[in-house]
């Protein structure tokens, strides 16, 4: 590396300290589509969308001109101090996309984690109970509880104790690596069945306020669930009066090909929780759930000075639009099929692929050194995004053992950039397995 991009990085290392880290040495000029385009002029493809933010692109026209015209008129009342329209529209066009019939209430805050610290305490108001069960491999932010919630110790928690209380873990539906050691179906789901367990040996149903799971496990590893874990899990918790909270932070706004991802297992969750990729870039979270219980909380309870900024809520609505109007949630399930195809064939020639795993275009490859012992293989994980890097091509490795190669890339990707990308990523995989 030289020129601007090593100046900066110098900088960088002098002034902020290493705790923020960085995937890539790389420091962005402009960026547009799935395209980044580096202070020395380097193009890079972008199969990591700023961690899945930029489902519609960077800089799509839309979300520009949204932003640029709300910023002309205003861009900061607080919303407790003098109230505005995009707040109220965005909130009722989420309510109308929420999953299930019941009325429904949002609210809005800043980033994912302090959607989730806000489901939490909507859930513990509204039912009066304290506990909440949360998953073996969940990710759920870096504040106190949402690091508690998060599973992963190194680097998310390590030193950084002690944790919230009332937080209690369960296994999830890790069909590859099977924490009951079952095979589906023949299992029978019994990580979900687990639950009722669950109530005798770790925490009493009666003390739960909120289950909360994400649909497809993000930085846990892309781990995707069988089809009737969600019913069953929503089953259990509707006989004991507990809420289910399903995080969409990662996997919502159109990124497995429909707006929320668990659509996919048609159930209804009580409260949702996004960030990322809803409001194009901008810093927005958002809380919807069932009028009654967003609606349980005191005023002043809830809330913050900047969340639901007037811009970031016009970037949302764009966004929305860009989805929903604009068709681009067909263009998810097109890139998912091509990207599934590319993977199962790519697993077919590679050994070092284990699993291939997710929906739609939220898709993952978990990388072990043999097939049989699947022992991860996290090392050579790390050099193929590494490799990648050095032959321009942007993406990110996940999973508790670090092992798993996932892509988040812009849906607006055109056929020729995500073709270039994809044969990096295989000429990558080749050399660093040696196969
Ligand atoms: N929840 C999930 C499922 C996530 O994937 C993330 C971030 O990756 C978060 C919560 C935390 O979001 P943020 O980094 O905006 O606080």
């Amino acid at each position: 590396m030289s020129g601007r991009n090593q100046e900066l990085l110098e900088k960088r290392n002098q002034h902020v300290p290493q705790g923020p880290f960085n995937i890539t040495t790389a420091f962005i000029k402009e960026a547009r589509g799935a395209i980044m385009v580096d202070v020395d002029g380097r193009e890079l493809i972008d199969f990591a969308g700023g961690i899945g933010v930029n489902n519609v692109g960077h800089c799509h026209p839309k979300v520009v001109a949204a932003i640029q015209d709300q910023a002309a008129k205003f861009i900061h009342t607080c919303f407790h101090v003098a109230m505005y329209e995009p707040y109220v529209d965005l909130a009722e066009r989420l309510n109308a996309l929420a999953p299930g019939d019941d009325p429904k209430m949002t609210l809005f805050a800043n980033s994912g984690a302090e959607a989730v610290e806000n489901a939490v305490k909507v859930a513990r108001y509204a039912t009066k109970r304290p506990a909440v069960i949360c998953f073996d491999n969940a990710f759920h932010g870096r504040t106190l509880l949402t690091m508690t919630l998060t599973s992963k110790v190194k680097p998310y928690k390590f030193g950084y104790g002690p944790y919230a209380p009332e937080v209690y873990r369960m296994p999830y539906a890790y069909c590859y690596r099977c924490p009951f050691g079952l095979t589906h179906p023949s299992c029978g789901t019994a990580c979900a069945n687990y639950l009722e367990e669950f109530f005798i040996s770790h925490v009493a149903a009666e003390q739960t306020a909120a289950v909360i799971a994400e649909p497809i496990q993000g930085e846990g590893g892309f781990i995707t669930p069988p089809p009737e874990y969600f019913s069953t899990l929503k089953t259990i918790c509707e006989k004991h009066g507990i809420l289910l909270i399903v995080d969409e932070v990662q996997t919502g706004a159109g990124r497995t090909g429909t707006f929320f991802a668990i659509d996919h297992w048609g159930v209804v969750p009580d409260i949702v929780t996004m960030a990322k990729s809803f409001a194009g870039g901008m810093p927005l979270s958002a809380v919807i759930g069932r009028a009654e219980l967003m609606n349980a909380s005191h005023a002043g309870g809830l809330g913050g000075t900047y969340g639901g900024n007037p811009i970031a809520c016009r970037a949302a609505l764009a966004v929305a639009e860009i989805l929903i109007e604009d068709g681009l949630m067909d263009r998810a399930v097109a890139l998912g099929e091509t990207l599934k195809a590319r993977f199962d064939e790519i697993a077919r020639r590679y050994e070092i692929v284990g699993d291939v795993r997710g929906k739609g275009p939220m898709l993952a490859m978990e990388l072990v050194e043999d097939r049989e012992t699947k022992t991860p293989a996290a090392d050579k994980a790390k050099a193929v995004v590494s490799r990648c890097f050095e032959k321009g091509l942007v993406l990110l490795s996940c999973g508790n053992f670090g092992n798993v190669i996932r892509t988040l890339m812009p849906l607006v990707i055109t056929d020729e950039q995500l073709e270039k990308g994809l044969g990096i990523l295989e000429e990558s995989l080749a050399e660093i397995s040696g196969s």
